[in-house]
């Protein structure tokens, strides 16, 4: 990213992104820099189509939250962090994080853009949050990586959510209605939780065996 034209037409590209995905004027600003009245006239021509309601002022609702919205949020978490690592922008990792997330749940979905963009906030101490307050703990039983408080120690043995999601499934409507038993999902993206989920309802369905 060499020149100043560079890094705007990236920004711009950005905020298309994230508008097509539903973000309000404010979180497209806070990630791309992008004034919120350019952005209006960008990509919402007709007032009527931008996005209204309040937006999420903390990520403490994920504490009180229920499984699904637990297991949803731990979906955007994990990949999101896992992009980070892999060297993506913050900005990028959101995008593609929420795009798995859309891809592995069934509409409508559950969570917002901007209810992520809020999640990540904790989780990176970026945007909205000046330190992480969220951390992505791994499950000893599954393997799968969930949200928790920063400074959480679950004791060896404990159920994760996913654990909890998978052995709830065959007996909870809400959880089959919620989630495809077949994810459309790139297989090579091992980490997300639904996958486990889909070996365990369906084992030997798939070659692959999630290790990591
Ligand atoms: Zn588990």
């Amino acid at each position: 990213m060499s020149t100043r034209g560079d890094r705007h037409l990236w920004a711009i590209q950005l905020a298309k992104h994230l508008a097509a995905l539903g973000a309000r004027l404010k979180t497209i600003h806070l990630i791309t820099g992008i004034q919120p009245r350019q952005v209006q006239s960008l990509f919402f021509p007709d007032a009527r189509s931008i996005p209204r309601g309040r937006a999420p002022d903390s990520a403490e609702w994920y504490h009180g939250a229920n499984l699904i919205l637990r297991t949803d949020a731990c979906i955007i978490g994990a990949k999101y962090k896992q992009l980070r690592n892999q060297g993506l922008t913050a900005g990028e990792s959101l995008i593609l994080a929420y795009r798995s997330y859309q891809a592995a749940t069934l509409p409508p979905y559950r969570i917002s853009l901007d209810r992520a963009f809020n999640l990540v906030s904790y989780i990176d101490g970026i945007w909205l949050a000046r330190e992480p307050t969220l951390s992505i703990l791994t499950c000893s039983a599954c393997n799968c990586e969930f949200i928790a408080a920063v400074g959480t120690v679950t004791p060896p043995g404990e159920a994760c959510l996913f654990c909890k999601l998978v052995e709830r499934f065959h007996v909870d409507h809400r959880i089959q209605a919620s989630y495809p038993v077949h994810p459309v999902i790139d297989m090579a993206e091992h980490q997300l939780g639904m996958l486990a989920l889909l070996h365990k309802l369906n084992p030997g369905a798939e070659g692959n065996t999630p290790n990591e």
